[in-house]
């Protein structure tokens, strides 16, 4: 579903991704774990073409999705980006935009939809992510947590191949980070192909099909949850572990 094939991606001088090799499997789930400034989020924006890599490729259903010193307009890029949804830690609603109507909007615009069409499917979506009752509420009048249900169930209205979620949780307080973690198990569950960057390390034990640890831009070890957690071989992993359980 997802290839990636030696893939870089240089700020300036400052090589932050240092060629990751990694495959997912359609409906796998994969999580990424690392310390702060390790690349997790670099990469999956090169997943999503929000960064454009250095060098090397990524593959999407056979299909290349990113290939090196490819010049794609803007109209490209965002058709491309819809086939992989993607969940930052930050929502990102439009704020002058009901629920519905952010669920909508890229729907019309990308995926030239007639109106109706379009509200049909985040009809759909916001149900799903048990939303029904605030479609027509601003992102202001939402809880974090349903604002970030907003901004998933946004995603999924393109019918995406595969989701993306970078640290979905980590602006959240407390108690409304369950409600969001449900959503996204709910989709596991479902069998969405998932890339997630977490710090959630028993969610991550729950939901992985595999943990990859990410350490200066490289992958350092990767492995099912149960053994990685239990049996890590790398120094660097075993000290990382520690520091998060
Ligand atoms: P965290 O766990 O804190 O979210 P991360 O693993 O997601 O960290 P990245 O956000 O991918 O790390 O950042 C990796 C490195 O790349 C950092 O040193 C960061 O400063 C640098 N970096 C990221 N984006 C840019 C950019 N647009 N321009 C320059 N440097 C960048
Ligand atoms: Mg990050």
């Amino acid at each position: 579903m997802i290839e990636v094939c030696n893939l870089r991606k240089s700020f300036g001088a400052n090589e932050i991704l240092k060629g990751i090799n990694l495959t997912v499997k359609k409906g796998e789930k994969v999580v990424i774990i690392g310390p702060s400034g390790s690349g997790k989020s670099t990469f999956l924006r090169c997943l999503n073409f929000l960064e454009v890599p250095t060098s090397g490729t990524v593959k999407i259903d056979g299909h290349y999705f990113v290939k090196p010193n490819e010049k794609l307009n803007e109209k490209h890029i965002a058709a491309l980006r819809t086939e992989i949804g993607m969940v930052f830690q930050r929502f990102n609603l439009f704020p002058t935009m009901t629920a519905i109507e952010n669920v909508m909007a890229a729907q019309i615009k990308i995926r030239k939809k007639s109106k109706e069409a379009a509200r049909k499917t985040a009809e759909k979506y916001l149900k799903k992510v048990g939303l029904s009752e605030r479609m027509h509420y601003y992102p202001s009048q939402l809880s974090g947590g349903q604002q970030q249900r907003v901004a998933i169930a946004r995603a999924l209205a393109m019918e995406p191949k595969a989701m993306l979620f970078d640290e979905a949780t980590s602006a959240l307080d407390p108690e409304l980070v369950g409600e969001v973690l449900n959503v996204i198990r709910e989709l596991a569950d479902e069998g969405m192909t998932m890339v997630l960057v977490t710090h959630e390390m028993k969610f991550a034990k729950e939901v992985a099909d595999r943990i990859i640890f990410m350490d200066g831009g490289v992958i350092v070890e990767e492995g099912h949850p149960q053994e990685f957690f239990s049996s890590p071989k790398e120094e660097r992993t075993k000290a990382f572990i520690k520091k998060v359980e």
